[in-house]
């Protein structure tokens, strides 16, 4: 039986997480769940899975309705419960969205509680510090990401000194075939069509900008110690192989499956076990006429810009990128601001702010607060 707490249970990672939970009352006791403001998602799981605690992070309240659960509020509480608890808790998913998962991943490694991660943000933000952090507790970070699933899993038995190569493989997102020209146009409802994945609206934009692939190449960087030089994108639509690692030998590694997020939640939350979640199988056939290509960086610009933040390897960059990528994405998606500005807001912001590396936690949050006003600005006079 395994004691788990979840942060960002109402969200798309969450909502299958609790879906895969409920199947296995035997494996798994639910601590707390914590949502930010969609208090009917909570309540309902809250009546499924009847956790001890359940936490609101948001503005909302629970009215009523609720006995044996305890409910919570404010992210102050949420990470106080995980370090009050943390010699109950054997697994924590990090499943917020954003650098608001900063706090609650990072109090779970410190206290010495196992963390499946889905929440790449705080990783991409204070990665050397999460790791050595987890190192400090003896503790590990399963990953939730497909990808660094999928690279995890083709790891297994190899030291990373024997990598030759590690691709991760990318959708491409919605606009994988349409003409970098045509690109001012596009509009919100088109970048929130991803054409394999169902997920936040968020990581759906990073998609569609491949900023979500550049964050990957971060999180990998940390995650597995690999150093940029050996890391490699290809655009693979089909989303079969979620990545491919080459050894020094010539021999290559790939974990495959059907595009489902279950998939790696599930061997996240069951490691070492494999859960029989009831995924639809994979058949040979559907390897016929799968494609790969090279992203193109002028028509994803926001890739471009990571791949330049991960070469540099300073941590406050990639706090200023993650920031500013976070605000220009809720511009855009609040109709402010063009597809196109995003990257403008990125590039913009990060020419103010110098490179360095930074570890306490408490300088990574002030300056990520610090960029995000700048990046505020930035976006409102771009969208003017
Ligand atoms: P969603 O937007 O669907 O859900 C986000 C969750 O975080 C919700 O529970 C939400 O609560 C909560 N939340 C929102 N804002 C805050 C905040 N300020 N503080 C605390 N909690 C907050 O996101 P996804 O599930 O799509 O993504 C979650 C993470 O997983 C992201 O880091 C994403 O990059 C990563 N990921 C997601 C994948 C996917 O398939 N969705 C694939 C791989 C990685 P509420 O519902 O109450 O608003
Ligand atoms: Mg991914």
């Amino acid at each position: 039986m395994k004691n788990i707490g979840i942060v960002g249970a109402t969200g798309s990672i969450g909502v299958q997480a609790t879906e895969i939970i409920h199947k296995y009352p035997d494996a798994f006791n639910v601590k707390f769940l914590s949502c930010h403001n969609n208090i009917n998602e909570l309540l309902s799981q809250i009546s499924i899975l009847k956790p001890e605690y359940a936490v609101v992070t948001g503005e909302k309240a629970v009215s009523g309705g609720v006995t044996d659960t305890k409910i919570l509020y404010g992210m102050n509480a949420l990470t106080t419960l995980i370090s009050e608890i943390s010699g109950e808790l054997d697994l924590v998913l990090s499943s917020a969205v954003g650098f608001a998962g900063i706090m609650p991943t990072y109090t779970a490694l410190k206290n010495g509680v196992n963390v499946a991660l889905a929440n790449k943000e705080s990783i991409v933000a204070a990665g050397k510090t999460m790791i050595q952090t987890a190192e400090k507790t003896n503790t590990s970070i399963m990953p939730v990401d497909s990808e660094h699933s999928a690279i995890y899993q083709c790891l297994k038995g190899h030291g990373n000194n024997f990598i030759d190569k590690v691709v991760l493989t990318a959708s491409g997102g919605p606009f994988r075939y349409r003409p970098s020209d045509s690109m001012d146009y596009v509009d919100i409802g088109e970048t929130l069509k991803h054409p394999n994945w169902n997920m936040g609206n968020k990581i759906t934009v990073d998609s569609a900008t491949m900023m979500n692939k550049g964050l990957e190449l971060i999180e990998a960087h940390y995650l597995f110690d690999i150093s940029p030089d050996k890391l490699d994108v290809f655009i693979h639509p089909q989303s079969i192989f979620h990545s491919i690692v080459s050894f020094i030998d010539g021999s290559n590694l790939a974990q495959i499956g059907l595009p489902d997020m279950k998939a790696p939640i599930s061997y996240a939350l069951g490691f070492p076990d494999r859960l029989n979640w009831g995924a639809e199988r994979l058949t040979p056939q559907i390897l016929n006429g799968l494609t790969f290509f090279k992203p193109d960086k002028k028509k994803y610009p926001c890739f471009a810009i990571a791949l330049d933040v991960l070469k540099e390897g300073k941590n406050s960059l990639m706090i200023t990128m993650n920031a500013a990528n976070e605000v220009a994405v809720d511009t855009f998606l609040r109709g402010l601001i063009k597809f196109t500005d995003i990257h403008r807001v990125i590039g913009n912001t990060l020419e103010l702010f110098e490179s360095r590396d930074i570890s306490s936690i408490d300088e990574i949050i002030s300056l990520d607060n610090v960029v995000r006003e700048k990046a505020k600005k930035i976006s409102q006079n771009i969208g003017r």
